[in-house]
């Protein structure tokens, strides 16, 4: 049975107009290796310890700035938000369709919130605390073309026609502010839509995006922004002693206009010097050290990198199920061809790299989990090779092909297919990113013993379920299994309204 709301009463938790506080029991473990009896033996303590959240129960207008806001991933979701919010439906040739948020883990996901008269009873993810309506999000940003956000639409070619000619009128005002375009960075064939363009030195030009973030909310009369970065990937930067591995280091580099500083740490540094929240959505190492550093120091919200919207999310249910099935994968080899400006771009072998890395240690964790199956340090063969094939637009194609080993020396192959508009998995991705770190920044939490209450680390780990390669703070574990970090992202949720952990028992029939 679903429902559509609910409210928990208990002891624990205590909802206000303006706040949501609950005392939660973390239970977990301590772990020591000690000598008893002349041999080491790991023991293993079950602890508890407390903790109380306290969520601000007010809901912001929220604002979105996106990076390549012209883009396929940029014009599909602001397209695919006015669709929504205007209730616009379109003839295909199949039916007629509605506008929904398919894809969407906030959206479009549920929970389960226990048992009734023998029957599982599930609610909206998005039920659990209160956040931003999509609907209600204003969106702007910024592009190296000057394409309206009617045009970019029409360019991108994913959604139907006759939704594209519902949608144009209230997109063709919409046109993005100048980007910074430096040739370096991403590939040459990129040049010839590069004609809206911030001029000036690199400090010069974060100083105009932190304008930009000012005047946008000023003009929207929105409470918070946050931007994201969708644009093209770039190469890697070069992370050098003296230029940005420290935010010192970064800040001088900054003074003296150096060309190692990429667009999108530009916009790093602005956000955070504005205390925006900023997401990479691209692979590239955008979050150098002294940027990491820089949005710890000043407590400012940074997530990334790379959405993981298709082959990737399939790889890492995949290999969780076949290693915690007890069974070896061997080699993972992963084919993509795809015909969309993210394609040309990626055919040039310096961003190709930074997909290469970002979609290379997606498995590590879970091989990491099983001594049985892998010896330390051994790991699958894995390879990912990404073809420009322009006729197939954006409907990309991932091929995938898995080997493993399973019993008594058997082998098992399996391959996988999925053609899939790539911008459509994207879209409700990039969705969830920015109603998720907006919720972020308005849940504090403490251990009881601890007099202040603090925000979750301004690495935001909580968002790393719809990350490819989740960034982490220096000295935490990265984990990759879908699965778990949708448990984290919705148990941390659920410990915020003061309900234990999801933990499938279900003692209630045994
Ligand atoms: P796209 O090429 O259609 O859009 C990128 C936009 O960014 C373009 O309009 C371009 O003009 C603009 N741009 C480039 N550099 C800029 C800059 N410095 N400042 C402002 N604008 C700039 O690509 P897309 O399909 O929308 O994908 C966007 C990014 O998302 C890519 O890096 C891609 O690898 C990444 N990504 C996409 C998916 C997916 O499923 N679609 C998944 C993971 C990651």
């Amino acid at each position: 049975m679903f429902i559509e709301s609910f409210k928990v009463e208990s002891p624990n938790v205590k909802y206000t107009e303006s706040e949501i506080h609950s005392v939660y029991n973390y239970e977990t473990t301590e772990l020591v290796h000690e000598s008893r009896n002349g041999s080491y033996q790991w023991i293993v303590k079950p602890k508890t310890v407390q903790y109380e959240f306290k969520t601000d129960a007010h809901v912001p207008k929220l604002g979105v700035l996106l990076v390549g806001w012209g883009g396929n991933n940029g014009s599909t979701l602001t397209a695919g938000v006015i669709a929504n919010r205007e209730g616009i439906s379109w003839a295909t040739k199949d039916k007629v369709q509605q506008a929904n948020y398919f894809g969407s883990l906030t959206q479009a996901s549920s929970i389960r919130v226990g048992s009734f008269n023998g029957e599982e009873i599930y609610a909206p993810f998005k039920s659990l605390l209160p956040m931003v309506k999509p609907d209600d999000i204003v969106f702007g940003g910024w592009d190296i073309s000057d394409m309206n956000l009617g045009d970019a639409m029409g360019r991108a070619k994913v959604l139907d026609i006759d939704l594209q000619k519902q949608l144009r009128p209230y997109m063709e005002h919409m046109v993005p502010l100048p980007g910074i375009y430096d040739p370096d960075f991403i590939a040459a064939n990129q040049g010839s839509r590069a004609n809206n363009v911030m001029k000036g030195t690199r400090k010069e030009q974060v100083e105009q995006v932190m304008k930009d973030i000012r005047e946008f909310k000023e003009k929207n009369k929105v409470d918070k922004v946050v931007v994201l970065w969708t644009a093209n990937t770039e190469r890697y930067s070069n992370v050098v002693v003296g230029l940005n591995d420290t935010t010192e280091n970064l800040m001088a580099s900054l003074e003296r206009n150096e060309s190692e500083i990429s667009p999108s740490t530009l916009f790093g540094i602005a956000c955070v010097l504005e205390n925006v929240p900023y997401i990479n959505g691209s692979p590239q190492n955008t979050f150098v050290p002294g940027l990491i550093e820089l949005a710890i120091r000043r407590n400012c919200l940074i997530g990334g990198d790379d959405f993981k919207s298709g082959q990737t999310k399939m790889k890492s249910v995949l290999v969780d199920f076949l290693v915690g099935a007890g069974i070896k994968p061997t080699s993972i080899v992963s084919y993509n061809h795809l015909g969309n400006n993210d394609g040309m771009n990626l055919s040039a072998p310096e961003t190709f790299r930074s997909k290469e890395i970002s979609k290379s240690n997606v498995v590590d964790d879970m091989v990491a989990s099983n001594g049985i199956l892998f010896e330390q340090g051994e790991h699958p063969d894995h390879v990912v090779v990404i073809k420009y094939v322009p006729y197939v637009g954006d409907s990309k194609r991932a091929m995938d092909e898995y080997t493993s080993e399973i019993f008594m020396g058997g082998k098992s192959t399996i391959v996988m297919h999925n053609t899939c508009e790539d911008s459509l998995l994207a879209a409700p991705i990039i969705l969830d990113l920015v109603l998720l770190a907006e919720l972020t920044t308005r849940i504090q939490l403490k251990a009881k013993h601890h007099p202040k209450f603090h925000s979750f680390h301004p690495v935001a780990t909580i968002l790393s379920y719809l990350t490819k390669a989740p960034l982490v703070p220096p000295g935490t574990p990265v984990v990759n299994a879908l699965s778990k970090q949708r448990s984290m992202l919705e148990n941390i949720m659920r410990a915020c309204v003061g309900l234990a952990p999801e933990n499938n028992m279900i003692l209630e029939y045994k």
